[in-house]
Order: C-alpha cells, then structure tokens, then sequence
C-alpha cells in the first residue's frame, strides 16, 4: 500500500490537536482556525491543549474543511465568521468577506460623528453589516439605514447585528439610493464595489469565491463610485459627509468626482498599508447638484 498523500494522519492513529496543527500546507494560523471551528471552541483553547486526543469524526471534519482550503474556498467562507473591528460576523458566500483595509472607513466615519448628537447615517452596499455594526457599536445614540440589493445581504447582515446586540440600525434592499428611507442624511459611507473588471486579482485568491457584485462594477471599476457620489449631495444634509473606500489607484479620480459634485475638504485617507483607500469630504450650504 502506498503512503497518505496528505498530510493528515489517519483517524485511527491517536490523532492529537498538536498533530493536526503541523503542516506546511497551510500557515498555522488557518490550520488553527479550521480546527477551532470544527471543535466549536475558540483559538485560544485549541492552541492551549495540543496533547488533546480528536475523534475519527473531528478528524475526518478536519479533513475535508482543509482540503477545501487547499483548493482555494477563502477561510472565513469555510469557518463561516470574519472578525472586523473587535466585532465577530457570520460570513457566507453571499457577503464580500470584511478586509482589515475597511476598518480605516469605519474610523474615518467616527471621526465624523459626534459622540452624542442624534445623527442619521446611511450605509450604502452593506453586505455582511461590517461597517454599519461597527458604526453602530460605538455610537449606540445614532441611526443608521444600512442598504444592499442582494436580498441574501440584508438577511444576513440583520442576522449579524441582532447577534451582536445592535438595535439602532435598518437593514434593507435598495439599489443604492433607490428606496432610501430619509430624506437627508448627516454621514453617507460605502465600501462598494470597486475592481475593474479586467484586474486579474478578480481571478486570484479569496477573490475567486466572492460575490462578483460586491468586488467589481465592470468598466473601469469606477460606475458605484459614480452613482454614490453623484446621489450624495442632495441627500446629505448641509455640512453632511461622505465617506467611502475605493481602489489603490483610484483616488485622484474620485477626489474629482467629488469636486465636480460639490464637495469640499475633499481628502484622501491612507490605509495601515500606506495605500491610499478612502475617499471623504463635505458638502456646504446651498453647493447642492441635485440628481433627481
Ligand atoms: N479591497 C478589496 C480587494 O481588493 C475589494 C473590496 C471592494 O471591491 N469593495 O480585495
């Protein structure tokens, strides 16, 4: 008989945590998160207990959830959770998986909004809730009107903030500003679809498994963006902002569509990677474009 091809031991060989965390394959981390996910327990314990024997069924659980990992299916897809600032989502292949990149939108927001006056605040293209959560978290006082057209998104999203105890924010469908329930807004955010659609990372990585409408509007990438800010200006209220995330090289551009909207103290925020990512800026009295 021929050896295993993988690096997995057979179930019946007194397999222990510490043996299934080995393994080139895959970083240490991923193997520990798979494993945490199987036994239902969090990182921390798995890592504690490495001598603690696994039965033939976590094993084989173990197993099958690695081999989909070695042929690409993103980790947080497999374990069904992302963490995004300090807060634990459910995630599924319905969401765009919340980036690291993104918490630099949700504290550019904050930065917006005052810590106890009832602001309204819209979140266009919600996906997993990530970053209206995560506004709503940190300032319990205000609401928020978190959007997406994906039916999936908006049940998923509310699902996330009712687990994490979120009670301040509305979820629903909306082709961006289509069936916006306010009339004007303080803050605006958005981590909306970006990547032109001839960027070969579209066809690497975690990318692969992503919902292709929350990663690419086609064209130049560039056709949300354009839709967000053009619909801004007449719904935010006057000294209102928006805020909103966007490809590493498109922030003059954006910058641009932001002047041309009327916009002012219109700037550029880097990410912890020194890329710039999110756009911002606000609009003043009487600038109004409206697109009605
Ligand atoms: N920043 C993500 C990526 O490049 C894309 C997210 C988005 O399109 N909003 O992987």
């Amino acid at each position: 008989m021929s050896p295993p091809v993988n690096s997995i031991p057979a179930p019946s060989a007194g397999v222990t945590v510490g043996s299934l965390l080995r393994g080139n394959d895959l970083p240490r981390l991923e193997r520990t998160l798979l494993l945490a996910h199987v036994l239902n327990v969090n990182r921390e314990s798995v890592l504690a207990h490495p001598e603690t024997g696994l039965s033939q069924e976590v094993v084989e659980q173990f197993s099958s959830l690695l081999r989909r990992r070695l042929a690409g299916e993103p980790i947080a897809y497999l374990v069904g959770s992302r963490e995004f600032y300090g807060l634990n989502l459910r995630i599924t292949p319905d969401v765009l998986i919340p980036r690291p990149a993104t918490e630099l939108l949700v504290e550019a927001a904050l930065r917006r909004l005052p810590e106890s006056s009832p602001s309204r605040v819209l979140d266009l293209g919600t996906g997993s809730g990530a970053v209206a959560i995560a506004i709503a978290k940190y300032r319990p006082h205000l609401q928020i009107d978190a959007l997406d057209v994906a039916d999936a998104a908006v049940a998923l999203a509310a699902a996330n903030a009712r687990m994490l105890s979120v009670s301040n924010v509305r979820f629903y469908r909306s082709n961006w500003y289509s069936t916006c329930a306010e009339r004007f807004y303080d803050v605006i955010v958005s981590n909306p679809p970006y990547i032109s659609a001839a960027d070969p990372h579209l066809s690497e990585g975690d990318l692969r498994f992503e919902p292709r409408m929350a990663l690419t509007p086609g064209a130049d990438g560039l056709a949300a963006i354009r839709s967000i800010v053009a619909g801004a200006a007449s719904r935010l209220a006057p000294g209102g902002w928006l805020l909103f995330e966007h490809g590493y090289d498109q922030a003059e551009r954006c910058r641009d569509l932001m002047a041309e909207a009327g916009f002012v103290a219109i700037a550029t925020l880097r990410d912890l990677a020194g890329i710039e990512r999110v756009c911002e800026g606000w609009i003043p009295v009487g600038s109004v474009k409206a697109d009605f």
